[in-house]
């Protein structure tokens, strides 16, 4: 099934609302994607790891990319990320 997902290294379902889950980053709550077990989902946890954490999500997916060998993911995953990460970074400018 999806329980190997990898953002589950990234957020805890909560313990008051198993329709939710927790960031471990920063303790956003962020919904999993409906009302019932079943059409629970992890994109938006994705979205929020991609849109917030993108350097330890890019981190964390580029270290299992590699071993699950998706070369073309991987390269379009980078260039997403390089945009966020440019975005995200005012301190630079
Ligand atoms: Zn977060």
């Amino acid at each position: 099934m999806s329980s190997n997902s990898i953002v589950w290294e990234f957020f805890d379902v909560s313990a008051v609302d198993e329709s939710k889950a927790k960031c471990r980053l920063c303790n956003s709550l962020i919904s999993r994607g409906g009302k019932g077990t079943a059409t629970y989902n992890t994109s938006n946890l994705m979205k929020h790891l991609d849109k917030t954490h993108s350097e330890q999500w890019a981190a964390t997916k580029s270290v299992r990319s590699s071993k699950s060998s998706q070369p073309s993911q991987t390269a379009a995953g980078q260039l997403r990320i390089a945009a966020a990460f440019e975005a995200q970074t005012p301190w630079s400018r």
